[in-house]
């Protein structure tokens, strides 16, 4: 799965290890209070990596450097892990299995495949088919940013024959995955890294992070809180501004996961052609410049970013809300709507 750059970059990072000291000449407390107990001490450690075929930049903040250093670690090989059953660019992986299989048997694959695949039809639905982990074949004729070229009207027509999510059958008793027809081909791209966020992030928990921020290119998903006991800053970037932010919030306990047409594109004859693609035309989506969700987890966070994309600003912000999860979209006339939840946590830059 090759992936673009961050859509979504972080704003500041604690990179300084605070701790939490008691004052000495602190005024004796009063005999009503209870005894001032001493903060935990946290330490802050980051690494990035190249996985997935993009940028994987993760912070784990612990009570030692010892737990936050294994925190990281695990948090990086959960995420190779999720490659190795996830990613058509690995043979061996779940999803190349099923695709190879296509027209011919079900395949069977792991417990978390299986569930990424179930959120991915959800998703589909609730986005009226805007996401569309069917979209494989498409996705590989436009083929950005490897080779950009524009497809023929006739060879667009043939893969809109092999595109319909419904045509993807999940046996849940067996744990396998069927694709209807020879030549279909699962595509989770557009849901994938958020997945691996979720998972990276509950992984070093179990580990004993106390806080941490995971960064899959521009899906990221935060917990607890930074070394000095304050949330995460978050920054979106702007859309048609090349290293302006066009806001910032706060983020505690959530995912942050941002979907847009400014870092895989190529522009022709003065028309932009991006890598999310409408399932109904199999061209790109132009409705939208940029998506941001804020939701409880990744894999829903980047799933529905994609989706309503595709939606549009109006029928995907409706949804947003009806959904009861953040957004911030960008319009394609760089118009900028906040959803309710968001409001006053977003600022916007003047
Ligand atoms: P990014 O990869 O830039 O973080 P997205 O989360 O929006 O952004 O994912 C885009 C990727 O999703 C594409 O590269 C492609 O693999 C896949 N994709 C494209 N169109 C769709 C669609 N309509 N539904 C689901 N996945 C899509
Ligand atoms: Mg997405």
């Amino acid at each position: 799965m090759r992936r673009a750059t961050a859509l979504l970059l972080l704003v500041c990072l604690p990179f300084l290890a605070s701790c939490a000291i008691i004052p000495i000449f602190k005024p004796a407390p009063k005999p009503t209070a209870a005894p001032a107990k001493p903060a935990p001490a946290a330490v802050t450690a980051t690494r990035a990596q190249v996985l997935m075929g993009t940028m994987v930049k993760i912070t784990a903040v612990a009570p030692n450097e010892i737990l936050a250093q294994a925190a990281l670690t695990a948090g990086f090989q959960e995420i190779r892990r999720i490659e190795a059953l996830i990613s058509t660019w690995i043979e061996t992986s779940d999803l190349s299995r099923v695709n190879q299989a296509a027209g011919q048997e079900p395949a069977s694959v792991s417990e978390e495949t299986f569930a990424l695949l179930e959120r991915a039809l959800e998703i589909a639905d609730y986005t009226e088919g805007g996401f569309n982990i069917a979209i494989g074949p498409a996705v590989r004729l436009w083929n950005i940013p490897e080779a950009p070229r524009i497809p023929s009207d006739m060879e667009l027509e043939i893969a809109a024959q092999y595109v319909d999510y419904h045509d993807i059958h999940l046996d849940p008793t067996r744990r396998t995955v069927f694709l209807e027809k020879p030549g279909m081909r699962i595509d989770v791209g557009g849901i994938g890294k958020g997945f691996a966020a979720e998972k990276a992030a509950a992984v070093m928990q179990e580990v004993g992070a106390s806080g941490g921020l995971v960064a899959v290119s521009g899906d990221i998903r935060v917990f607890g809180k930074r070394a000095d006991g304050t949330a995460w800053p978050v920054g979106i970037k702007h859309p048609r501004q090349p290293g302006k932010i066009l806001a910032t919030l706060d983020a505690t306990d959530e995912a942050i996961s941002t979907a847009g047409d400014y870092e895989r594109f190529f522009i022709k004859d003065g028309v932009r052609y991006h890598h999310i693609l409408d399932p109904e035309t199999l061209q790109p989506a132009r409705l939208c410049q940029s998506v941001t969700i804020v939701a409880p987890d990744g894999t829903t966070a980047d799933g529905l970013d994609t989706g309503i994309f595709v939606m549009g600003p109006v029928k995907g912000m409706a949804l947003i809300e009806r959904l009861g999860v953040g957004g911030v979209i960008v319009d394609a006339e760089g118009r900028v709507t906040v959803s309710s939840r968001l409001r006053n946590r977003v600022q916007l830059t003047p």
